[in-house]
């Protein structure tokens, strides 16, 4: 999981929430579809907890960090919004999977997170594996319980993206490091903090192997 910086609400946005009686549920049109676009850019086009791609469409979610049914005062809160992966759940035949099969939001539902992507502390909460598992520290294990993080789908995505870096590693992994935590064209790469942590270790490897000569 990536820390976000989130930036300002979209205007259009802002102008709708000024409307008397509004709620989340009654925003559409240009006021919704600038504010998901906003979450998307602060984001870099990634998932706010998984970190797969998802694209300004219908399929990406406007995540509440705080459920709608049960901190409805926030629900129109820009800081407890964030731009969500669909979480798998719906099959490829377009049936609904099982909670246990689902991740990110769609796993979550109504429960709370202990700490948000909004948090700076984020990034040392969750370790990544080679095999593509993930376990979290402390609070870290809660939020890979209640977001579905290990689910099999996520696991094999994960796996896949460090073997393929594996098998064509670059020679000099600082640029590697610096070119994973940057965004490119407002996009961060699929999975970008997997990747930046096994870097991240290998550099720290190579200069202890350095030190010990
Ligand atoms: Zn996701």
């Amino acid at each position: 999981m990536r820390h976000i910086e989130k930036t300002e609400p979209p205007e259009e946005f802002v102008d709708f929430c000024k409307t008397p009686d509004v709620c989340f549920e009654s925003l559409s049109g240009k006021p919704k579809r600038a504010l998901r676009k906003r979450l998307l850019e602060d984001q870099g086009y990634i998932c706010c907890y998984c970190g797969c791609r998802i694209a300004d469409d219908e399929h990406t979610k406007i995540e509440h960090i705080k459920c709608q049914d049960r901190y409805g005062s926030l629900s129109l809160e820009f800081s407890n919004m964030l731009a969500a992966c669909d979480g798998g759940e719906h099959d490829r035949s377009n049936r609904v999977r099982p909670l246990h099969q689902c991740h990110c939001d769609a796993k979550k539902g109504n429960d709370d997170i202990p700490v948000s992507p909004l948090d700076n502390s984020i990034e040392g909460l969750l370790t990544y594996f080679e095999d593509g598992t993930v376990v979290g520290t402390g609070v870290g294990k809660e939020l890979v319980q209640t977001l579905g993080l290990n689910v099999a789908y996520l696991v094999s995505r994960r796996k896949s993206i460090i073997t393929e870096f594996l098998d064509d590693e670059p020679d000099d992994l600082e640029a590697e490091l610096h070119w994973l935590k940057s965004m490119h064209d407002g996009e961060f790469e699929e999975f970008c903090f997997v990747l930046e942590q096994y870097v991240a270790m290998m550099l720290a490897n190579q200069k202890e192997l350095v030190a010990a000569v």
